[in-house]
């Protein structure tokens, strides 16, 4: 389906960028890795990805707070692939504190890293798109683009943010080719959300998998995880024609969550 375009992932190194970059392999994309890890770790991920889909990768290790990394990370992504089909904004990062103890060095890193890199790959890649008359934007936000929760003021307000990008964008780009959505996921069991798994566990005295049933208990009604598969299947699917007037949407992928 995608054969012969070309996706930018941010935040690509692990978990849901990861999964969305290979669902985005398995139909032909070339992708454009991005995000933070272990140089020779990443090599292996690029290696596997290329045998098991038989498509091309590059990486650039752009540090998503930095606008001039960004900048060379869309030219770059251009440069190797000749364009820029597909950007998939999904760098991200957490930090809970109530607000008066929220440091605000992790505020001012959780909006940059959530909110504005996904402004400054937007800026630099939708020329190229607008070249070829056909692009996708799709934002990993969270149900914290649409509901709030105690503890993360500066994660539910760079989400909120995302959303609102994502709209603005949808309004300028339509009828060109070009859509931009957001998906808004519940509970996915990456290395994002560990932290809290095991706070909550501690806290409660049980055992890790107990922690996440009980996270899962207070917010998800469904009591499942969302799958890093069914987030790369609704990227794939925001990438397909069937989605071509679907632009300016936030769509929950979350068992409920955001229904109560
Ligand atoms: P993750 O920690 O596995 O992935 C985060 C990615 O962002 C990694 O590739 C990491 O290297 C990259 N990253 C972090 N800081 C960066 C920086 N300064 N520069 C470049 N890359 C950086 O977690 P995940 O759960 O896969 O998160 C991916 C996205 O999904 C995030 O935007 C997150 O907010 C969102 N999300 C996650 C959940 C969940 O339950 N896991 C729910 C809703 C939304």
């Amino acid at each position: 389906m995608l054969k012969g375009k070309t996706a930018l992932i941010t935040g690509s190194t692990s978990g849901i960028g990861l999964g969305i970059a290979r669902a985005m392999a398995g139909q032909g994309c070339r992708i454009m890795l991005n995000g933070l890890g272990d140089p020779e770790r990443i090599k292996v991920l690029r290696s596997e990805i290329e045998s098991e889909y038989g498509t091309e990768t590059r990486f650039h290790g752009a540090d998503m707070t930095c606008p001039d990394q960004i900048a060379a990370l869309v030219e770059s992504a251009a440069a190797a692939f000749g364009s820029v089909d597909i950007l998939v904004n999904c760098a991200g990062v957490q930090h809970t504190a109530p607000v008066e103890k929220f440091p605000p060095e992790r505020w001012a890193a959780i909006i940059a890293i959530n909110l504005s890199s996904s402004f400054y790959t937007i800026h630099h890649a939708i020329p190229y798109m607008q070249r070829n008359g056909w692009g996708r934007i799709i934002n990993i936000a969270s149900v914290h683009g649409l509901v709030a929760s105690a503890n993360k003021a500066a994660y539910v307000s760079a989400k909120h943010g995302l959303v609102g990008l994502t709209k603005v964008v949808a309004l300028e780009t339509a009828g060109s080719g070009i859509t931009s959505n957001a998906i808004c996921p519940g509970w996915t069991r990456t290395e994002l959300i560990e932290p809290q798994i095991i706070a909550r566990a501690e806290t409660l005295g049980v055992d890790i998998e107990a922690g996440g049933r009980d996270l899962l208990a207070e917010k998800q009604p469904s009591r499942q995880f969302v799958s890093i598969e069914q987030l790369g299947q609704l990227a794939l699917f925001l990438c397909s024609p069937a989605a071509d007037q679907i632009t300016g949407a936030a769509m929950p992928i979350d068992g409920g969550w955001t229904a109560q």
